[in-house]
């Protein structure tokens, strides 16, 4: 196991240096109007011999070896490039959200990435992990956060109710929006208890002026149940699996979603 951690750390940075991380995108909806009001972006790896893998092939192993920071900034890099091209193209994508470790948190570069990008200021979310406001309390997580917004980024909590963080400590960054884990998504359909939780953490939002997303929507049952609870935005399968900015592109010309 060790030497195919090895392989595979070696393996992710030759990758980062070929330029083989880049985004697929999964577009997130209005749950009331179902316009796309914007896409995550989600790292892939291009690998010359399997094909293209999906996180759960390499970021254990990024993270060992200290490389997420970088595979977040190529994906980032590749996300100025792709929003440039669906704007020359006409396609309207209103915001872009990417996934930022904590490493990556506490990385200056971020902040000048973003201040590099004010073209497309305020059409970048920021997705940060509950678990983040545990690690390191050395790091002033506060004061980058600070001045990502204050260059016009969307500050997102991602898989809210998963982590362990305090809702205190959680809302006192002030985010923009809260996505709600899928696992907590998932069980609404058959579970009253389950409706009730997701429908205090709308509440909680609603309270904040915070916008909720539900993650992992599977079923129009699920867009039903969270469309009738007041959540504003979802993302899942049911509407679209994450996909390559092309097909994103084609997949917006053609609206298909809208006759599901
Ligand atoms: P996440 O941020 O919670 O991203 C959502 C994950 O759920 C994605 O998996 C997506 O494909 C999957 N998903 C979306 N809709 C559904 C659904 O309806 N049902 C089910 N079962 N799954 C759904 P993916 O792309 O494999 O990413 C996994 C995780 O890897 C992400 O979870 C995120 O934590 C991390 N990740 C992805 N891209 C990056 C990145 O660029 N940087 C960093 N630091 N982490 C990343
Ligand atoms: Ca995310
Ligand atoms: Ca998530």
């Amino acid at each position: 196991e060790i030497v195919a951690q090895k392989q595979c750390g070696d393996d992710i940075l030759r990758a980062i240096a070929r330029r083989e991380f880049f985004p697929y995108y999964q577009p997130q909806f209005c749950a009331n109007s179902l316009d796309i009001v914007g896409v995550e972006a989600l790292a892939r790896w291009r690998h010359p011999e399997r094909g293209i893998l999906t996180p759960d092939k390499f970021l254990k192993v990024a993270e060992e070896i200290n490389s997420i920071p970088d595979i977040d900034h190529a994906i980032l890099q590749s996300v100025l490039v792709d929003l440039a091209e669906w704007d020359r193209s006409g396609i309207d994508i209103p915001k872009v959200s990417v996934n930022v470790s904590a490493k990556r948190l506490a990385d200056k570069k971020l902040i000048e990435n973003i201040e590099s990008a004010q073209w497309a200021r305020g059409r970048i979310g920021i997705e940060l992990l509950e678990s983040i406001f545990l690690d390191d309390n050395d790091v002033d997580y506060a004061k980058n956060i600070e001045a990502l917004r204050a260059l016009g980024a969307d500050i997102e909590i991602d898989d809210f109710g998963t982590g362990h963080a305090s809702i205190v400590s959680l809302l006192r960054l002030n985010p923009c929006r809260l996505k709600i884990d899928r696992q907590l998504i998932a069980p609404i359909v058959n579970s009253e208890q389950q409706r009730r939780l997701i429908k205090s953490i709308i509440e909680i939002g609603k309270s904040q002026n915070i916008e909720v997303c539900a993650e992992g929507v599977e079923t129009a049952q699920h867009v039903e149940i969270l469309r009738e609870m007041g959540c504003d935005c979802l993302q899942g399968y049911f509407f679209g699996k994450p996909m390559p900015a092309d097909e994103l592109a084609r997949v917006v010309r053609s609206e298909k979603w809208r006759s599901f």
